[in-house]
């Protein structure tokens, strides 16, 4: 078996599953956020009735995270709904957005949008924070009302996004029917050369696929340059899985990983057991790929879908309106140090917006020193516009009071993992997805560039 048909049989209670079947399996955890809670809960009351009591209130974790920083009323109003639903059903994991259990949350949009307007409980992306708050074990099975679901699978877990129906069915008896996935094989070797990232991988994968290349399949990455990528590199490619159309993207278990999540369980007093799984000699895979990291270069994924692969040193005759750095792919520690790293010293030529993923992040950029200066404070000089305000932010455009959001037609090159039309705003804007240091490199040019132009 698979990794992914491993984690499914055991949650299945079985022995041996293959593709194709379909099997009741248990939940670890279940997650959602201020987008689908809402819904999710009305689901949940509709079918199981008004006084019913969730599966298990410690295997439920609610991270506000989208609309927050906004002074869209109705937006404001789903995160009270989140808070009132934990409060009734004495949720154990809530990451509200402010202190007072009792409080209301309003986005205060005279102080601006770069201030800190959040409170000590709140984490960020539901995506990055899962793992730093200790919700991802190797094994498990992770449901989340959020397509990037898939990212957990760099722990190897089997993460996936469901709808809010589901969603609502599993809040209330803890288990799903699903169909075993068939299972993509992307062997990885060779070595990431200076310039190059992980968003380029997972942009050479899709590319090699197209962004249906992967529906319903899980999108197994292992092989011996597996085992060098750190773990942010391994969560941006799980990440992208699900823009192949992939059901999940999962990892093998190596001592990284042991490292991560018993340290982030400990941090944070949860749960500290699980059983990983391991690869063993009967997979059966319906496609595979080598992908040697060693010959690949910076890739774009031009408008308007993330499989349109081009070289980034091609497309240098492709002005740009702005620049946008964040999200649960591409706004992680590490990436705005390979970021900062392209940009120290430099100015940006166009509108710049860095919006870390994670208040933890934040703190890390404001602490990291590079001589008598701070990551942040290099970022700021260089011209990029950093909030603190964790968030989606503009990866999903939002209401049109959205930090970093497009509201009229241009063009922007970002960090973040998903480029159909519309979907850092205006519909005829055009997104082009990029690493981090492609991002940074074309920021200083103000049209598409190859970061090793900068790199000495
Ligand atoms: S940062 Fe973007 S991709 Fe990630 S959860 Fe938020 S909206 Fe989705």
């Amino acid at each position: 078996m698979t990794l992914t048909e491993k984690i499914l049989a055991r949650a299945a209670g079985k022995t041996q599953v293959q593709a194709g079947d379909n099997v009741w399996v248990k939940a670890d955890v279940l997650m959602t956020h201020d987008v689908c809670g809402p819904g999710t809960i009305g689901v949940f009351r509709r079918e199981f009735g008004e006084n019913a009591q969730v599966w298990d209130r410690n295997k439920i974790v609610i991270i506000p995270d989208h609309y927050i920083f906004t002074a869209d009323s109705k937006s404001n109003r789903n995160v009270d709904i989140l808070r009132e639903f934990v409060k009734e059903q004495q949720v154990e994991y809530f990451y509200d957005v402010i202190d007072d259990p009792n409080g209301h949350w309003v986005f205060d949009a005279t102080q601006g949008q770069l201030r800190r307007q959040y409170g000590s409980n709140f984490a960020g992306v539901c995506h990055t924070a899962l793992p730093q708050k200790g919700h991802t074990r190797p094994g498990e099975i992770l449901f989340g009302t959020d397509s990037h679901t898939c990212m957990a699978g760099a722990f190897n877990e089997f993460a996936t996004g469901i709808g809010n129906t589901d969603a609502g069915f599993v809040m209330g008896t803890g288990r799903l029917l699903l169909k075993v996935p068939e299972t993509m094989h992307f062997r990885l070797e060779g070595k990431l050369q200076p310039g190059v990232m992980a968003k380029d991988v997972i942009l050479h994968c899709i590319g090699e696929i197209g962004f249906d290349g992967a529906t319903y399949r899980a999108m197994q990455f292992d092989g011996p340059a597996a085992t060098h990528l750190c773990m942010d590199d391994r969560m941006t490619i799980a990440n992208m899985a699900i823009e192949a159309g992939g059901k999940n993207g999962i990892f093998g278990f190596d001592a990284q990983t042991q490292a991560y999540v018993d340290y982030r369980c400990k941090l944070n007093g949860t749960k500290a057991t699980y059983e990983p799984v391991e690869r063993d000699h009967e997979e059966k895979f319906v496609y595979e790929l080598v992908v040697d990291l060693s010959k690949l270069e910076p890739l774009v994924a031009c408008h308007p879908d993330p499989g349109q692969r081009k070289l980034a040193k091609e497309l240098n005759h492709i002005r740009l309106d702005r620049a946008y750095i964040g999200s649960c792919t591409g706004g992680k520690t590490s990436d705005f140090l390979d970021f900062a790293r392209v940009i120290r010293g430099k100015h940006v030529a166009i509108d710049t917006f860095g919006v870390p993923a994670t208040p933890e992040i934040v703190r890390d950029l404001q602490a990291a020193r590079w001589g008598d200066k701070t990551v942040w404070q290099i970022l700021v000089e260089a011209g990029v516009q950093m909030t603190e305000n964790a968030s989606c932010a503009a990866c999903l455009g939002g209401p049109t009071d959205t930090f970093g959001r497009m509201n009229t037609p241009m063009k922007c090159i970002s960090a973040t993992n998903r480029n159909f039309p519309g979907r850092m705003g205006h519909r005829e804007s055009q997104v082009f997805l990029a690493s981090p240091m492609t991002v940074a490199a074309s920021a200083i040019t103000g049209k598409i560039t190859d970061p090793r132009e900068f790199l000495s």
